[in-house]
């Protein structure tokens, strides 16, 4: 992804300089003067990409950031939303979330959970496999407001059939319809996903993963693999060491047995994936998300690299609550900071994506997808999804959202 010092955000975002500002990603140019459709007045900027945090206006025209800045009160133009207490983020994105029609077994109707998430973007982790790819998209990805990219699972069974294990029959995987695919919607499929679970694979041990792997090898493209933990069949090491860099471990921080800290400490071979590049995501879900084995991994050294929900029909209305914005809550109150945490939920998980120019970030001639957060000073409970609590003094609460330049919330 492409970055930008800060001395050129801040020239890009001077405002009524008059001036023509080339549009760093359209190759065009866009007039600043022009008025923008939408400003977004007061609020506190976090934008992680350019460093910035402090008070801004983010105007908004043609379904793009024009500029950000401080604004004339009489240069504001549009629709104006108030910001003033709130936090003003890119929108989030969420690097593993269930999506589906609505009479779906796992996957959720996500544009009527807006509200609830702040979520703009957001990767379908497995949902379908190869047959059901091409229907999924036309009937669920395209019809959505949320912008959707995907993994495709390695079985064809994908997660339709939820709960019902997709990976006890290895007849149920073929390698190079899976890695067709891939190849050929590589503009929305980032990789190949798969669940290494003992009753999800039975007698099949890592022969999935192993597959997997080959079939995000046989599509080319840098196709990732994003492999699901947590009572992963064997010793996790052996697992650990057959992630590439650039592949994704999800729930890194699951309690369910075979974790990355067994008896206190840190796997030696999960430090090692993660300093050859292989990237943890929390993937909170259901039962995915275990306070101790996180505080243990951080003590040691071990920080994820994104925070994901993992949310879906079976783990939504769970005492953990998954949505993103509480994710990033229990984060805080393991004692990240708040640009971190928003980093976690917009220019890395942007980077892992690497298709699309300007998510993630505010920079002008991005996509208009932002987020409006309220930080609420409060004392709070979280609760992992093994009943750990952990006391808190504040979390976060989705307060608007733009998508391509349209107020949905
Ligand atoms: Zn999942």
């Amino acid at each position: 992804m492409k970055r930008f010092s800060r001395r050129q955000f801040i020239e890009w975002s001077a405002w009524g300089t008059g001036a023509v500002l080339a549009s760093p990603w359209l190759g065009a140019q866009s007039n600043v003067l022009a008025p923008p459709e939408l400003t977004i007045r007061g609020g506190t900027v976090i934008d992680p990409a350019s460093g910035l945090h402090g008070r801004r206006d983010v105007m908004v025209r043609d379904g793009r950031i024009q500029q950000v800045g401080l604004a004339e009160a009489g240069s504001m133009g549009g629709h104006v939303i108030d910001a003033t207490g709130l936090l003003v983020v890119p929108g989030l994105v969420d690097l593993h979330a269930h999506v589906g029609a609505p009479e779906a077994t796992l996957g959720l109707p996500v544009d009527t959970l807006t509200a609830e998430t702040g979520v703009t973007t957001c990767v379908s982790a497995g949902d379908v496999g190869a047959p059901d790819w091409a229907a999924f998209q036309r009937d669920v990805v395209d019809q959505l407001n949320t912008r959707v990219l995907a993994f495709l699972h390695i079985s064809n069974r994908g997660l339709l059939g939820f709960p019902e294990p997709e990976m006890l029959d290895l007849a149920d995987i073929a390698v190079d319809r899976a890695a067709e695919t891939v190849a050929a919607h590589a503009d929305v499929l980032l990789g190949i996903k798969v669940r290494e679970g003992s009753a999800i694979v039975g007698e099949n041990g890592l022969e999935p993963l192993r597959r997997a792997i080959a079939a995000a090898e046989r599509a080319g493209g840098g196709a990732r693999v994003m492999c699901h933990i947590g009572d992963a069949p064997g010793a996790l090491s052996d697992l650990l060491d057959l992630l590439r860099p650039g592949d994704i471990l999800t729930h890194c921080f699951s309690g369910l047995g075979n974790n990355i800290v067994q008896a206190g400490k840190l796997l030696p071979a999960a430090r090692e994936a993660q300093t050859r590049g292989v990237i943890f995501d929390v993937g909170h879900g259901g039962g995915s998300f275990d306070f101790a084995v996180a505080e243990a991994a951080l003590d040691q050294g071990l920080r994820p690299h994104t925070i994901s929900s993992d949310l879906h029909r079976a783990s939504i209305d769970t005492p953990g609550n998954p949505r993103l914005p509480w994710v990033m809550s229990k984060f805080l109150a393991l004692g990240f900071s708040l640009d971190e945490v928003v980093a976690m939920v917009t220019t890395r998980p942007a980077g892992v994506i690497d298709r699309i120019q300007g998510l993630g970030t505010l920079a002008p001639g991005a996509p208009a997808d932002v987020t409006l957060l309220e930080l609420v000073e409060e004392p709070t409970v979280f609760v992992d999804t093994t009943t750990k609590r952990r006391a808190g003094d504040r979390y976060l609460r989705p307060a608007g959202v733009i998508r391509a330049g349209r107020v949905m919330v």
